[in-house]
């Protein structure tokens, strides 16, 4: 990735032209860059973003100029402007930061839909997330406990341990020297879970499947460690298991799906309800090292890049 100078984008109909203050970097920029996503290059990476509305394209209703906003979902936005369409933005509600807003969205509503509609979590089950302390790691872990949930989850290191403890799990297991599915039979009593949220793939899939109980759900969010090989589905006869591979935009198909998950997120970080821990800012010349942090597990809670 290199920085370089591009006329400032015009909006389209139906779009807003952002001043960018804050730009989310997530997992899937980095399946991007390196062609893992196809991209036709070359690209302005990132697609979330929070800022103030600088211009509206034709057509566009209900915002006006100097807006708050924050959008997911359009290439663009590791930029000092970018083009949204209206029909993503957001308003960031009075009192919540530029950072906040563009920390949460996309991992608040991943971890919105994982836990209410992917699987949506009944109080008294214990469940497993692993990457505990990673974006959606901490979000997901506070959203199951406000739902009621015993949380299980899976970090690298000791200090990620804290910090997932800190989001309220009930026990968290570095499996980079422990076994998490040795522990999950010991936590119910050889039961197994009705869910395993999974978004490091290649190295956990195998055992997040021996994880869960007969017809349990394994949520393959994400690949963090690789793209997890073919497989036969004959293997899911071991419990009458379920797989899904869920992602965000089939959660968000409607405005008002999309009003009604941000809005929940929003308003429990306006309320104090779910707290978004930023990691790491970085100043946008320096994106690469951002993806060389994210991808080299270093980080903690949410990346952003601030201009
Ligand atoms: P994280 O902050 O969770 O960072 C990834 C974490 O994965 C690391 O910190 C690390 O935690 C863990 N990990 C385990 N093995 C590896 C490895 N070999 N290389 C790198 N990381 C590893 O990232 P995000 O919260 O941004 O995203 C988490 C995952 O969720 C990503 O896979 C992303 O693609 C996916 N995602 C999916 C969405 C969807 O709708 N499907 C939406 C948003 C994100 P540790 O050191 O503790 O092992």
């Amino acid at each position: 990735m290199d920085v370089v100078e591009l006329p400032t984008p015009e909006p389209g109909a139906g779009q807003v032209l952002v001043k960018v203050e804050a730009a989310g970097v997530n997992f899937i920029d980095t399946y991007l860059r390196e062609g893992r996503y196809p991209a036709e290059l070359p690209f302005t990476p990132g697609q979330e973003a929070a800022g103030t509305i600088a211009a509206l394209g034709g057509g566009v209703s209900g915002f006006a100029v100097g807006d708050r906003v924050a959008w997911n979902g359009t290439r663009g936005t590791y930029a000092e402007f970018a083009c949204a369409p209206a029909s993503d933005l957001l308003k960031i509600p009075d009192g919540m930061s530029f950072e906040q807003a563009a920390a949460i969205l996309l991992q608040g509503m991943t971890a919105h839909y994982l836990s209410h509609d992917t699987h949506a979590i009944r109080a008294g089950e214990t469940v497993l997330i692993h990457a505990g302390a990673g974006g959606v790691g901490l979000l997901l872990t506070q959203m199951a406990k406000r739902l009621g949930a015993r949380v299980l989850t899976t970090v690298s290191t000791q200090q990620k341990a804290e910090l997932s403890r800190g989001a309220g799990a009930d026990k968290v297991v570095l499996y980079t020297t422990e076994s998490f599915a040795e522990e999950v039979k010991r936590q119910t009593d050889g039961d197994g879970l009705p869910v395993v949220y999974d978004s490091v793939g290649k190295t956990t899939f195998e055992d997040s499947l021996r994880c869960l109980r007969p017809r349990g759900l394994l949520a393959l969010y994400g690949a963090s460690s690789g793209p997890v090989p073919p497989m036969d589905p004959i293997r899911l006869m071991a419990g009458s298991l379920y797989l899904t591979r869920p992602t965000l935009k089939d959660y968000v198909r409607t405005r008002s799906e999309l009003e009604r998950r941000a809005g929940d997120v929003f308003g429990w970080v306006a309320r104090g309800a779910l707290h978004v821990r930023v990691g790491a800012s970085y100043r946008l010349e320096d994106a690469a090292q951002a993806h060389r942090d994210l991808e080299g597990r270093k980080t903690t809670g949410k990346v952003l890049l601030t201009l």
